[in-house]
């Protein structure tokens, strides 16, 4: 703590103590780097200042606000503790760790972020900075991914919260370790804890924190199909338990490979989309690809003329003209093709 400044990391959301202002932040840092979370903040700041503004805005609109940060449960999540909290706790933010973890999306880390940062609570946080930080001072092995490393970390991290300042006391080590005990090259010439770090000691910064596996990933294929028809064009909003719920994606097949554009399986699709209208391949774009957690994403766009007005029978596809397919909020890959192919769309 004799070693943090709070402009070592300076962010708008350091030393603020409004609770809805600092869920905000925690949230859209979660799995983003700061750099891209910050015009997210201020965007959200500015468009919902409180949380009662963010509980009564539309779905669409929030999710569309959120385009771009990936991760869509967080922002799905977002909106649900906002209404949760408008409706049941008659707009009043929850004030300590037990009550903040019954929101959605809030997990143990964010619980005690926030009540230790806005209520003064002592609650360590566990990120991976503190885990590094922990794990080299003290030379621990247990890897950080194994199930029983959030118990050793935790009951440890608790025990070393300053009871007086703990907000002061998880902004410095999580600091402490994101600037000077660094994933690679951390500063042990200059860092106060090195006469005593066993890490630094023992020649380990390599090797600690230890990870016991790294996660599998799963290799998907969309195939993504643009209509026009006379400028009508057809997206589909994603349901379901997978990725990008609630988002809206073009009609879409998937399949164990990328397929030719003359097979079967794409004939077939086509055929049931358009009702037997006539059609025609006009081009076919990508594959274009996005990496997530656990999951590589291959995505091909295949864009088909239709000569006949569209008589959509399924009630999952909706119509709408070419020029207002940014109106809708699309995963990153989707509107990664739509920039590259504004002209085409007729996009402005
Ligand atoms: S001495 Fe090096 S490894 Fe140890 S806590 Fe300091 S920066 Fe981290």
């Amino acid at each position: 703590m004799a070693w943090y400044r709070p402009t070592y990391r300076p962010m708008p959301w350091k030393a603020e103590k409004d609770a809805y202002k600092v869920w905000l932040s925690e949230i859209i840092l979660q799995q983003t780097r700061v750099e891209q979370g910050l015009p997210y903040y201020l965007k959200f700041t500015e468009t919902y200042p409180t949380v009662r503004h963010l509980a009564q805005a539309p779905a669409d609109d929030v999710m569309k606000l959120w385009q771009g940060l990936g991760y869509y449960s967080r922002a799905r999540n977002l909106h649900a503790a906002a209404k949760y909290i408008d409706a049941e706790l008659d707009g009043k933010f929850p004030d300590n760790y037990e009550a903040l973890l019954l929101l959605k999306g809030v997990g143990e880390y964010t619980a005690a972020a926030i009540s230790s940062f806005v209520f003064n609570e002592p609650r360590a946080v566990l990120d991976g900075n503190v885990y590094r930080v922990l794990a080299r001072y003290f030379g621990i092995q247990t890897p950080i991914d194994s199930p029983i490393a959030k118990r050793e970390f935790g009951v440890l991290a608790n025990e070393l919260i300053a009871q007086q300042r703990p907000g002061i006391y998880n902004q410095a080590i999580m600091d402490f370790g994101a600037t000077l005990c660094k994933p690679a090259q951390p500063l042990c010439g200059t860092c106060p804890l090195a006469a005593k770090c066993v890490a630094k000691k023992e020649n380990l910064q390599d090797k600690l924190p230890i990870k016991a596996g790294k996660i599998k990933q799963r290799e998907r294929f969309f195939h993504y199909f643009v209509i026009d028809a006379h400028g009508q064009s057809v997206v589909e909003q994603r349901t379901g338990k997978d990725i990008w719920q609630e988002l809206y994606q073009f009609p879409m097949l998937e399949a164990e490979e990328i397929l030719q554009p003359e097979s079967d399986a794409i004939a077939t699709f086509l055929q049931e989309l358009t009702q037997d209208a006539k059609w025609q391949l006009t081009r076919q774009k990508g594959p274009y690809t996005q990496k997530l957690t656990h999951q590589k994403i291959n995505a091909v766009f295949i864009e088909i003329a239709v000569a006949e007005k569209l008589n959509l029978t399924d009630t999952r596809f909706k119509t709408t003209e070419r020029e207002k397919l940014n109106n809708f909020a699309f995963p990153k890959i989707i509107d990664c093709y739509l920039k590259d192919n504004r002209l085409y769309l007729s996009l402005t």
